[in-house]
């Protein structure tokens, strides 16, 4: 019989799933993802995490409740960084993902908790995965051809979401082992344009973001997303920040907000948070002002927690893209830049 590897449907799983299922199926095993966010997933993890964790992480926990008796082992990964020089990392609460489940959640199956630290070494994610392989068993040339075909999957998910599929759906597509299909280019009837930005696992799940995709869509906005903008207009942007920030998902807001602002220009900027994140108190204010730089672009902060309603939400981003109407037909109307799809096939880790 197959090991059964389980990986939660929460916080990076949202970016870097793809690389993980791929990798762990070539090396033979079965890998079992748990169901999209839930109720009961939220039911769960407000249970067991600590209080004062943010929303993720309490979904985080419940995420890996659901799969505890499930799989033979989790893969729970301790992730420090992925790309650049070591600067930034993630938030503090990732680095101490592995001992939070370890002291909050009883009756576990095996944890594999390797640190994921991609700098300052020769081949790192390679060192990584052979020694992650060797926890299970595995060894030689199987883990090398496990590693490539990872990479590809990641190449091809990263590719969809930069055409606006939500991750959620792309993860259920590739589980399903359909093919994931480019959307077809049709002419956008959509008369606004909005930039919804955020950490993946809070703009992607759509049980705790009230369905936002959905919901903007059928209001007639044009949807962007952080994922969308081509990894080398990110690291440009990087270079007009004073500093940059030490965590890695927030610099990747950070500077996705920058360019909204001044290299694609968007009709307004939906900053999603969670109540509680620590990140998000400098995030949140950085990007508000920015926002404010540039032409004073509308700009809206959605917080989410374990009791945000469908209403709320729905109410909030109604009356904003109301306002935006308005005010685009008052003549405050921005040009659209045409900036390519510029993306290269090395850019896995974004
Ligand atoms: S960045 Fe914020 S939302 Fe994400 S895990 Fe850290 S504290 Fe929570």
């Amino acid at each position: 019989m197959r090991t059964k590897i389980g990986i939660p449907r929460a916080l990076f799983s949202y970016l870097y799933f793809p690389f993980w299922y791929t990798f762990f199926s070539k090396l033979g095993l079965e890998v079992i993802i748990s169901s999209s966010t839930s109720k009961q997933s939220l039911d769960f993890g407000v249970k067991e995490a600590v209080n004062d964790a943010c929303l993720p992480i309490k979904l985080y926990h419940g995420h890996v409740v659901e799969l505890k008796d499930k799989v033979d082992v989790l893969f729970l990964p301790r992730l420090v960084n992925v790309k650049g020089s070591g600067k930034e990392t993630f938030c503090p609460k990732f680095l101490g993902l592995p001992d939070m489940i370890r002291n909050s959640i009883a009756g576990l199956p095996e944890i594999i908790d390797e640190n994921i630290e991609l700098v300052h070494d020769i081949f790192p994610l390679n060192k990584a995965c052979h020694k992650i392989a060797r926890r299970l068993d595995k060894s030689g040339f199987v883990v090398w051809r496990a590693i490539n075909s990872g990479k590809k999957s990641q190449q091809a998910f990263l590719k969809h979401l930069a055409q606006g599929i939500s991750a959620d759906r792309a993860i259920d597509m590739m589980i399903a082992g359909k093919t994931l299909q480019l959307p077809e280019e049709k002419p956008s009837s959509a008369d606004i344009s909005l930039a919804v930005l955020g950490y993946p696992y809070l703009v992607y799940d759509s049980f705790i973001n009230a369905d936002l995709f959905a919901r903007m869509q059928e209001m007639g906005v044009n949807l962007q997303t952080v994922e969308m903008v081509p990894p080398q207009c990110l690291k440009k942007q990087g270079k007009h920040l004073v500093k940059n920030l030490f965590w890695h998902f927030s610099n990747r807001t950070v500077r996705a907000n920058l360019f909204y602002l001044t290299e694609h220009k968007v009709d307004g900027i939906v900053h999603v948070t969670a109540f509680g994140c620590g990140p998000d108190t400098m995030v949140n204010k950085l990007m508000e002002l920015e926002a404010k730089d540039y032409e004073r672009t509308p700009f809206m902060t959605l917080s989410l927690d374990e009791h945000t309603g469908e209403a709320g939400v729905a109410t909030r981003v109604e009356a904003f893209v109301d306002m935006l109407r308005l005010r685009k037909n008052k003549g405050h109307v921005k040009n659209m830049n045409n900036w390519g799809n510029i993306w290269r096939d090395r850019d896995i880790w974004v």
